[in-house]
């Protein structure tokens, strides 16, 4: 297992399972990495187990396409994001290990009148709550990116946004810094340790089954990404979540020619070029629900032919890989944080498409809410679960499409 990560990440070698801990994370992706980190760090509380069922970050962290930025659309989700977006910066010195965080800036595109009003909101919304975020018109496009094509096919592009913001980090790397610092404090990381079911005594949780025996726990955080609403059913509720597939797909490299990530979710694409020089091609979910992260002929041909709308020089590159995670997507596009019906088990959950750029932030918030017993920091508030039962919503659909 540690041929996954480089011999500096440094984390010990499994041991027997303890018969109880503080607390029990359930996941080993970037998420519950961080909670485990930031409990350590800031409460002091080191009884901690991290459960993987397979490989330390072998989920949807290995496999986002990196896009971190804070440009949403509602007061709760900037403020949430940027935050995330500060905590990232200060990450590789944090780690002493070299995250890669690259900040090249976010331009999305507005191919309608209907998208520019949306993108003018956006853009006061972040500027407002401490983001970088303009609008261009074309001629500043064409500086910024002079290799895009200003007009594919029906849909001309009229005017952008530009989140300076916009960024992307090795996401590996974000998991096996938190793994390795966490892992110095004492946090005891336990990969191929599956929980297969939840002991629930009086309305608390008092225990997880795994396929490695039973241990109790004082508390637990499911942070399971695409399997949040399966673990939530063995705790005996039901989330409102429904999972999709969400492929990506990646060049051979190619010279340097596109520094900002460029989206747009008219032609429901978007494309960055990585440091190595591969370019990365992104787009939405698969249209139906499905446990399966295979790869669809579909959806590289469409994702394909929206790319070369955009670069159409890349008509002549060669796919070197696709792939795909599962994503709990929510009704109103924003994630589920805190406390569940049942008592000391806490909801890291309905991160969709979405949740790589909020590992720093939800891992700090949720240590905190974990460390005091459940009560819920201001900033991740908003997005608790009875939101829906109150028609609170967050809708952050128009900030995440193509763009996650
Ligand atoms: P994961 O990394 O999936 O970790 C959860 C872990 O739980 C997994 O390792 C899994 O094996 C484990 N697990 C599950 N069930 C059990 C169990 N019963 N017992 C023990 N362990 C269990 N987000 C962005 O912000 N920007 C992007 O650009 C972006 N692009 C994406 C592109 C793709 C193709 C995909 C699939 C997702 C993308 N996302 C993006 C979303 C992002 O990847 C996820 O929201 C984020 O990685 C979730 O982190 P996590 O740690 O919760 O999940």
């Amino acid at each position: 297992l540690s041929a996954n990560y480089p011999a500096e990440v440094d984390i010990p070698p499994p041991r027997d399972l303890k018969a109880h801990y503080d607390v029990v994370i359930i996941g080993g992706g970037g998420h519950g990495l961080a909670i485990a980190y930031y409990l350590a760090k800031y409460h002091g509380i080191t009884n901690v187990a991290v459960l993987e069922k397979g490989y330390l970050a072998g989920g949807n962290t290995a496999r986002n396409t990196a896009v971190i930025r804070s440009n949403y659309l509602t007061a709760e989700g900037v403020r949430f994001y940027s935050e995330s977006v500060k905590l990232f910066q200060g990450l590789s010195n944090e780690f002493d290990f070299n995250i890669m965080y690259s900040e090249r800036g976010q331009l999305t595109l507005a191919h309608t009148d209907a998208a520019v009003r949306a993108f003018r909101q956006r853009a006061e919304v972040n500027k407002h709550f401490g983001g970088r975020t303009e609008m261009l018109d074309r001629q500043q496009i064409k500086a910024l990116v002079p290799t895009l094509n200003l007009d594919p096919g029906h849909l001309p592009v009229i005017a952008g946004l530009w989140h300076i913001d916009g960024a992307t980090a090795r996401h590996d790397a974000v998991a096996w810094g938190y793994a390795k610092t966490a892992a110095k404090r004492g946090v005891e990381i336990h990969q191929l340790t599956e929980v297969q079911d939840l002991v629930i005594v009086g309305g608390k949780i008092s225990a997880v089954k795994t396929n490695r025996g039973t241990i109790g726990c004082g508390c637990a955080v499911q942070a399971v990404a695409g399997h949040s609403s399966l673990l939530a059913q063995k705790a005996g509720f039901r989330l409102p979540v429904v999972s999709y597939p969400l492929q990506a797909m990646v060049t051979q490299p190619v010279k340097p020619f596109l520094d900002p990530l460029v989206s747009s979710s008219a032609l429901h694409c978007y494309v960055q070029q990585t440091s190595r020089g591969e370019v990365v091609f992104g787009g939405g979910s698969d249209p139906y629900p499905l446990y399966n992260t295979r790869s669809t002929l579909d959806l590289k041909e469409s994702l394909i032919a929206h790319g070369i709308e955009m670069f159409p020089f890349l008509a002549k590159a060669r796919l070197m890989r696709q792939w795909a995670g599962i994503t709990d997507m929510t009704p109103d596009y924003s994630p589920i944080m805190g406390e569940s019906p049942v008592q000391n088990y806490y909801l890291d959950a309905g991160w969709g498409t979405w949740g790589f750029k909020a590992t720093p932030i939800c891992g700090k918030t949720m240590a905190e809410m974990v460390a005091s017993g459940g009560k819920t920091p201001a900033l991740i508030a908003p997005f608790r679960l009875e939101r829906f039962a109150h028609f609170q919503q967050v809708n952050e659909m128009g900030a995440t499409a193509a763009s996650h």
